[in-house]
């Protein structure tokens, strides 16, 4: 669900991608890196090289691993680069400037301060996203500041918080209650206990309600996120400051072992990963991530069972499969087409100090949008035997017995592919020229000799990605492309920047702010990215 507006609407328009001067930029690993990483605000960066129509170049530099923007952390240094004493000075000056401005520790101390308070003293500074003692009131008078929070609004920060809207870096799409019931109930029925919730502020935040409710479950979770500002809501052994795109902890050692103690409590039997990436960012580096996480959960485990995977959940749309099965073979993509994210009116919660979410599966305006369909491209992609996975007859769904696997109802078993084929919710076509199933959209080209569709231009470079060279779609759907055009940017930018300095002397450092949050944007304009999703 984490996904910048502007992939779907390429994806959807299918093929309309441009090929000229096309480049792109490349995450590296090096198995032997000759020197660590050096550090940005958001930990260890990552060194990735340009790639000009498949040519790579020599210079390799290092960038930001979780921000696509250089407006939310501009760190650049090539790969060879010497920095001076004074430079290296500088920057870890300006890291220590961007951490969040309290400890864990603090924020902890100061939630416990919190809900010791009566009623009418709990406020939320909504301007700073804060909650507020008594002895910060004064220097919030002028925000707009709630009154009255409840402890069921504790328990439900993810309403409270605005979500961060930035679109390249830290774009939050919640699950709908009725997506997150979906996952909690299946996670309940698979029968695990506890849950790392990666990237998934709801569902952590769910699966604790229902853990204190009334019909108490006991699945436990811990939330890794980026996002700061859930510190203020969870306890240490809850929520752990991370950046999933480079395995760093915020806070160090301490809350490496909270999630090393969670993946390996009860000999790592009962656990599962949840995780809805951002998904402008790259593959690769998740994918090394959630290998560390996987890696450290083996540790846990006891000889006799070696063999076992750690259960994992990957939410993400449907058009990554080939790049996630790269690296992990053994997932499979589920059919459950119905991951809705919530649509909220950010002019009625300034006026009423709450969020007021609708769910589209109720609205009109999404039912009757451009696209006329109704399902998500995000799809769940795991390492569980998807016929364990019962997804619900009520919303049409039904068992292929060939497949093994839970199907929508328009996913047609195709008897020359052995397999139900359709991908994206609509029935796909078989072509026997092609020898697979295709989009209803396409037709064959006898001058291209496959599939795709009827105004496509036939005859350019052949097929396949710009960037990555992969034949299964066009440069603008790209896995890569967001850290391309970043990457790109930065490059120029940086040349720009060198020539700027001859001038000028001297250069101007950008700060991160932690709880940017863009609240401009007309309802209109939502409905409308999500319609055009
Ligand atoms: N559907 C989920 C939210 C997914 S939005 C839910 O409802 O629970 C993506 C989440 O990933 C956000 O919470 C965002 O803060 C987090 N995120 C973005 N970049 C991240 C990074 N580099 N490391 C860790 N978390 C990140
Ligand atoms: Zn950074
Ligand atoms: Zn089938
Ligand atoms: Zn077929
Ligand atoms: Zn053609």
């Amino acid at each position: 669900m984490a996904a910048p507006r502007d992939w779907l609407g390429t994806v959807e328009a299918e093929g309309i991608a441009g090929r000229q001067g096309s480049s792109g930029v490349e995450v590296v690993f090096p198995s032997d890196p000759a020197t660590p990483a050096p550090l940005c605000p958001h930990g260890p960066t990552l060194l990735f090289v340009k790639v000009n129509q498949g040519k790579e170049e020599t210079r390799r530099f290092y960038a930001c691993s979780a921000c696509r923007d250089r407006k939310d952390c501009n760190f650049f240094q090539w790969e060879d680069e010497k920095l001076s004493g004074a430079r290296l000075a500088a920057r870890e000056a300006h890291n220590q400037k961007c951490q969040p401005p309290l400890s864990r520790t603090q924020c902890v101390e100061r939630y416990v301060k919190f809900i010791e308070l009566p009623l009418s003293q709990r406020k939320f500074c909504q301007g700073c996203q804060q909650l507020l003692l008594p002895d910060d009131w004064e220097r919030h008078q002028e925000h707009r500041v709630v009154g009255d929070i409840s402890v069921t609004q504790l328990k439900r920060p993810s309403q409270l918080l605005y979500p961060l809207e930035n679109k390249k870096t830290n774009a939050q799409y919640l699950f709908t209650d009725r997506s997150c019931q979906f996952l909690v109930d299946l996670l309940s029925t698979l029968g695990f206990t506890r849950v790392l919730c990666v990237g998934t502020p709801r569902l952590h935040e769910l699966i604790r309600l229902k853990a204190s409710g009334e019909k108490k479950s006991n699945i436990k979770s811990l939330l890794l996120d980026i996002d700061f500002r859930y510190s203020q809501f969870y306890m240490e052994d809850s929520f752990c400051h991370y950046n999933m795109f480079n395995h760093h902890f915020f806070d160090g050692k301490a809350a490496l072992e909270v999630c090393r103690t969670f993946l390996q409590e009860d000999k790592g039997e009962g656990v599962i990963m949840v995780t809805d990436p951002p998904f402008g960012g790259l593959v690769e580096p998740l994918a090394v991530t959630f290998k560390k996480l996987i890696a450290m959960w083996k540790e846990g485990q006891s000889q006799d069972s070696n063999q076992k995977e750690l259960p994992i959940f990957w939410i993400f749309p449907y058009f990554f499969e080939f790049r996630i099965r790269q690296f992990f073979p053994s997932f499979c993509m589920l059919d459950y087409q119905r991951f809705h994210r919530t649509f909220i009116c950010v002019d009625e919660a300034m006026k009423y100090g709450c969020m007021l979410e609708v769910d589209y599966d109720n609205h009109a305006l999404y039912k009757h949008g451009k696209t006329g369909r109704k399902q998500s491209p995000v799809r769940i992609f795991t390492n569980i035997p998807p016929n364990k996975i019962i997804l619900p007859s009520e919303e049409g769904y039904r068992f292929c017995p060939l497949c093994q696997r839970y199907v929508s109802l328009e996913n047609q078993h195709c008897e020359h592919c052995n397999s139900c084929t359709s991908k994206d919710g609509r029935k796909w076509n078989h072509c026997f020229l092609c020898k697979k199933c295709v989009k209803p959209s396409w037709i064959h080209c006898s001058i291209c000799s496959h599939c795709a569709l009827p105004d496509h231009s036939c005859g350019g470079p052949k097929d396949g990605c710009f960037i990555c060279g992969e034949l299964d779609h066009k440069r603008s759907t790209c896995p890569k492309i967001a850290t391309s055009k970043k990457v790109n940017k930065a490059v120029r930018k940086q040349k720009q920047r060198k020539s700027n300095k001859m001038k000028m002397g001297t250069t101007k450092g950008q700060s991160m702010n932690h709880t940017s949050v863009t609240r401009k944007k007309s309802r209109r304009e939502r409905a409308h990215q999500y319609l055009c999703s």
